[in-house]
């Protein structure tokens, strides 16, 4: 990565180094490079950790993620995915949709950045090995610190850099945690990959008593295996409570190391403030429990690429029209995502995967809902 150092007009607030910077070079920061190198932008990614970047995900990429990495140039290796499969112990507590279109995939974290980072490099994407320190913006741009004294200004800055987004604090844009979000609700992530042949192309989410268990195939002979649910969780304990799942997995070589996440539950009180907006998780998270989280993420990365390419063209109130992008790319999904996080924490919890199976027709129209 390239080693970056602004002039002496980067740190002073004169003339910009490029039109964007992205902080942070998750899959969202990412494909909104290369969405905006589309677009004939300059751009600048900015992230600390080597590339290619693992992280605690359930690796379902929806079908609506899969048609956005399409029109992005961005190929994947990995496993079909033709729906999503709830259950529940054994038995008739089995409910299945399988996606009415194109079918989504099951892609391993660090397969899919490698494409992503393969397909930016080959935008014209400029990588910084750095950690953004401090943000400080004007009227006419944003200069971030890289510390050591190094910085770069541009005209836009994205801050891509998810749950716990420091983007998102300098910029003033957290919001504090409802009061009524006590600890014990508080939800984490695990992911670990096991070597075991797929037994099915479906995404399959075994509600557990207290987490659920997302089994995602993401590849000829591996799958990954999500667990989420609060604080203290333990991946071989819950494993073992879900006899089904205990025996696929009984001898299974894992595949990687475990890997957490959370708490998910991340509010903001506007996604952007005058130069800096805010895309994917450090936009604000409700939960991963409907497993669109790229999906989403990958719609407000172009909805936010509009709104700053627009502005290259006529005046527009780049704020505003990023706001009704990210309402437009996450609102719906957000909405089902907590009415089903409340049922999940309610005595009828229980009764999710039975009424799922007992009315198909609302549970497939929840997939395809989160699906596109
Ligand atoms: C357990 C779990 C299961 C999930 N399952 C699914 C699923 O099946 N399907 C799905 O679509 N979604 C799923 N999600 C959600 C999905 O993982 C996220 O929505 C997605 O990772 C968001 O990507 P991002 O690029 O916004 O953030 P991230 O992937 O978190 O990337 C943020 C990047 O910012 C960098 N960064 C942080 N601070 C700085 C700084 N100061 N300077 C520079 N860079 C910085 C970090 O190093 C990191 O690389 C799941 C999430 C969890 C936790």
């Amino acid at each position: 990565m390239a080693e970056f150092v602004g002039g002496d007009d980067a740190a002073g607030g004169g003339r910009a180094d490029c039109d964007l910077i992205v902080v942070g070079g998750g899959p969202v920061g990412l494909a909104a490079a290369i969405g905006a190198r589309q677009r004939g932008l300059s751009v600048v990614v900015v992230e600390p950790r080597s590339l290619p970047l693992d992280k605690a995900c359930g690796e379902g990429l929806m079908p609506g993620a899969m048609a956005e990495l399409a029109r992005l140039g961005v190929e994947v290796d990995g496993h079909t995915i033709t729906g999503i499969a709830y259950r529940q112990g054994l038995g008739p507590r089995f409910a299945t949709h399988d996606f009415e279109g194109p079918s989504g995939r099951g892609v391993r974290r660090t397969a899919l950045s490698g494409a992503l980072v393969q397909r930016a490099l080959s935008c014209g994407v400029t990588f910084v090995d750095a950690k953004v320190t401090a943000l400080v913006q004007d009227a006419r741009g944003v200069t971030v610190s890289l510390g050591g004294g190094s910085g770069i200004r541009s005209r836009w800055l994205f801050g891509c850099d998810g749950l716990h987004s420091p983007v998102r604090r300098m910029a003033g844009l957290e919001a504090a945690p409802r009061r009524r979000l006590v600890p014990a609700r508080r939800r984490y992530g695990l992911r670990r990959h096991f070597s075991v042949t797929p037994w099915s192309d479906r995404v399959e989410v075994f509600w557990a008593r207290r987490c659920e268990v997302y089994v995602t195939p993401v590849g000829g002979a591996t799958i990954g295996v999500a667990i989420l649910g609060g604080r203290g969780l333990d991946f071989d304990q819950v494993i073992a409570s879900i006899p089904a799942l205990a025996a696929r997995l009984d001898g299974a070589e894992p595949d990687s190391t475990l890997q957490g996440a959370g708490p998910l539950r991340q509010r903001v009180r506007r996604h952007g403030v005058g130069r800096v907006l805010l895309v994917g998780d450090a936009s604000g998270y409700v939960d991963a429990l409907t497993g669109e989280g790229l999906r989403v993420g990958l719609a407000q990365a172009a909805g936010a690429v509009a709104a700053i390419a627009g502005a290259a063209r006529e005046p527009v109130d780049v704020n505003r029209a990023y706001e009704h992008a990210w309402s437009r790319a996450s609102r719906g999904a957000n909405t089902l995502t907590a009415g089903l996080l409340a049922l999940a924490h309610s005595p009828f919890r229980r009764l999710v995967v039975p009424i799922s199976a007992a009315f198909p027709a609302v549970f497939g129209a929840a997939v395809e809902r989160i699906a596109r």
